[in-house]
């Protein structure tokens, strides 16, 4: 019987989060074994949950969410995200430029599909949430990574930004606050990509998933507001902040030269019709999470959980020798460096999976984010202390064993 082949354009596409990894994971748990499962950025396993209104809202509606909605999404959830937007000072995004998705997931491989030919080139961070580098391989298009740099906070290095902008290129994508780094980029930063966009007429995609979550005294800037006369796409969702990715619900906002963007959003618009709608549910928690005050300003307030496991793991990760990180001035991670003169790792997937068979924990290697060398690993800040103290615990015990002599 001939082999049932797949197809070519899947050949490049990389998605190693829930790669071979997980599956030696889940083979050890089927054998009775617990793992620290430190390797997704999702809230619910460690007891994070949405708020209560937001799910008695969902609740509530369940039975009304039968049928399928507009594709674009239902109008008051669009509304309320518009709104939002407005308040924040983004007065140009109406309800006629938010689509709703199933998840921010969705809406980057469709806004992707929708703009990008073959060969085409798009600009992402290394390291990036790989997502992105998967979504625009999968139509077609090269991803081209440009570096951030570690030695300053993470923030993009814009001279390799602009150095790899080429007649091919059409997009920038933005994660800001950034996983896996946990970078947020000050104003300066955004409104050199916003100069560069400009310039060489690119489109900017960025990724505000984690817009909310931010320590101390960082400030989110919406590119958006610094790019007013640039095709824009501002990516967000209740994943995050609101803690229910299982729900699946995001969104994405167009702004800049109406005109100029006309026939894009159509093609957008047939997109979103040929998946007929977003899971309706989900849509009438939109309202009710982007309408009052939530509970994540208690978790990254001083004291507040999250702050304090970031705390902590950033104290005991970089207490072990050799391991640094930049402190998270966002978003849920650490990407930790091993000094490559005391770990000389050659295979940094490998790595993970014999810390994973040897101390039982699940946490993800650099080069699954598109960072070029062996040198990292990501750190989830999402489980209680006593769990963090736990998982360093192991990774140092391994790293010890480890260590060049
Ligand atoms: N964008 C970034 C930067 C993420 O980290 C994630 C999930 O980890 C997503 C998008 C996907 O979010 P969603 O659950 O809305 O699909």
């Amino acid at each position: 019987m001939p082999q049932m082949q797949h197809s070519s354009k899947l050949r490049d596409v990389r998605y190693e989060l829930r790669g071979p990894i997980l599956q030696a994971a889940k083979k050890m748990e089927a054998q009775g074994h617990r793992i620290l499962r430190m390797n997704l950025g999702d809230p619910a396993p460690f007891g994070l949950e949405a708020p209560e209104s937001i799910v008695v809202d969902m609740i509530h509606h369940l039975r009304g969410s039968q049928g399928y909605s507009d594709s674009k999404g239902i109008f008051s959830a669009r509304t309320a995200i518009s709104q939002y937007y407005q308040t924040k000072g983004l007065m140009q995004i109406g309800v006629e430029d938010i689509f709703i998705g199933n998840g921010v997931s969705e809406l980057i491989s469709m806004t992707l599909q929708a703009f990008l030919e073959n060969d085409d080139e798009v600009l992402i961070p290394a390291p990036d949430y790989p997502l992105w580098t998967a979504a625009v391989t999968l139509t077609g298009g090269r991803a081209v990574h440009y570096l951030c740099d570690e030695a300053n906070q993470w923030w993009p290095d814009m001279a390799d930004v602009e150095a790899k902008i080429t007649d091919r290129t059409k997009g920038i994508v933005i994660i800001n606050p950034n996983n896996p780094t946990g970078a947020v980029y000050p104003r300066h930063i955004l409104q050199r990509f916003a100069d560069l966009a400009r310039k060489h007429d690119l489109v900017l995609f960025s990724d505000e998933i984690y817009e909310k979550i931010r320590y101390e005294d960082a400030v989110h800037v919406h590119t958006a507001s610094v790019a007013t006369d640039v095709c824009t796409l501002t990516f967000s969702g209740l994943s995050k902040a609101y803690r229910m990715p299982g729900y699946r619900s995001g969104w994405v906002a167009l702004s800049g030269p109406r005109a100029a963007m006309s026939e894009y959003r159509e093609a957008l618009e047939l997109l979103a019709s040929l998946r007929l709608c977003p899971n309706v549910p989900a849509q009438h928690a939109i309202q009710t999470s982007l309408g009052g005050y939530q509970t994540i300003d208690d978790l990254v307030a001083p004291g507040g959980r999250l702050r304090q496991q970031r705390d902590r793991a950033h104290e005991l990760l970089t207490a072990i020798p050799g391991v640094s990180a930049v402190p998270a001035a966002g978003a849920m991670y650490l990407f930790a460096r091993l000094d490559p003169q005391l770990y000389p790792i050659e295979n940094d997937e490998q790595f993970v999976i014999d810390l994973l068979q040897e101390q039982k924990i699940l946490i993800s290697h650099g080069t699954a984010f598109n960072w070029p060398t062996t040198d990292h690993f990501r750190f989830v800040i999402l489980p209680a202390v006593a769990d963090i103290e736990e998982a360093v615990r192991r990774i140092s015990a391994f790293l010890g064993a480890y260590r060049r002599s």
